[in-house]
């Protein structure tokens, strides 16, 4: 039995949205029906915006503070979602941090922050939502990843491993509900161009976007797209699969510090 997010009824939960891919994908979840809990960790007016214009869209959404890295924060995400929407049977995991840095200059202190992010916070979010898709028996778990998680690169040993971490996470939580008309996949954006490329050298990302077959970085709605498809009951066989989104072109960002 699949369930359709034609409705009003389905709610998804978006991490880190205030911005960017997140941003991108709140809207395009709004605009196929979902109710969306756009989530941030500091830009509560960014994230107000994001919502205005759901709700000028003619969608359903509201913002909800947390910062998943703090032990607790996201299953109480989850709960707040539930309270003010309804139980979050899409949950979008884009919330992340990179800190990009040779491994001999990486503080242990970057590295945590970008593991209990990326990783932990990420997946207390994801283990707090799905009783409600179990409930439900159904749901859409998508995690954002990246190439680098796939290829590794230079000054991206803490990145990458914990974006590799995500898709050993993807994979893994699909051979646990996929039978229960859940699916998890994990999405691997190239350089898309958003606020987390913004502190690299001009030279090194015209460089880099020189290297990539289209020629040019990705937009973060090109990225929200393939979140929408993988949320889509067009979806519904599609789990543990992992979607690049990277212009035909492997990247590899060097340090930018
Ligand atoms: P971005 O920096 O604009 O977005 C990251 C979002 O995550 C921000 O809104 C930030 O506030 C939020 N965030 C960070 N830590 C958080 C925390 N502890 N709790 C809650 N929210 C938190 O950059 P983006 O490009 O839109 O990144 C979105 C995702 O895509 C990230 O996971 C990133 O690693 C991934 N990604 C981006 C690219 C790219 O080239 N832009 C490539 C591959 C993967």
């Amino acid at each position: 039995m699949t369930r359709s997010n034609n409705g009003k009824e389905g709610v998804a939960l978006v991490t880190g949205a205030s911005r960017g891919i997140g941003a991108a994908s709140a809207l395009r979840l709004a605009a196929q029906g979902y109710s969306v809990a756009v989530n941030f960790a500091r830009s509560k007016s960014d994230a107000d915006a994001v919502v205005k214009q759901i709700i000028a869209n003619g969608g359903t959404a509201v913002a909800i503070q947390a910062d998943i890295s703090v032990e607790g924060a996201g299953e109480e995400l989850v709960r707040e979602t539930d309270r003010r929407l309804g139980p979050p049977l899409v949950v979008v995991n884009n919330a992340g941090v990179q800190r990009s840095r040779a491994m001999i200059k990486q503080s242990l202190e970057e590295f945590d922050q970008m593991l209990s992010t990326n990783i932990r916070g990420t997946w207390s979010v994801t283990r707090a939502a799905l009783p409600y898709m179990y409930d439900a028996s159904w749901g859409r778990v998508v995690f954002i990843s990246s190439v680098l998680g796939a290829t590794g690169g230079p000054g991206d040993s803490g990145y990458g491993a914990s974006k590799a971490a995500l898709l050993a996470m993807s994979k893994s939580l699909a051979f646990e509900v996929s039978r229960r008309n859940i699916t998890s996949n994990a999405v691997l954006p190239g350089t898309i161009l958003t606020d987390i490329v913004s502190d690299v050298d001009p030279d090194v990302l015209e460089a880099n976007i020189a290297s990539i077959a289209s020629r040019r970085g990705g937009e973060p709605e090109e990225v929200a797209a393939v979140v929408g498809f993988l949320c889509s009951d067009d979806a519904s066989y599609v789990s543990g699969a992992e979607i690049v989104v990277h212009g035909g072109g492997w990247v590899n960002l060097p340090p930018t510090k």
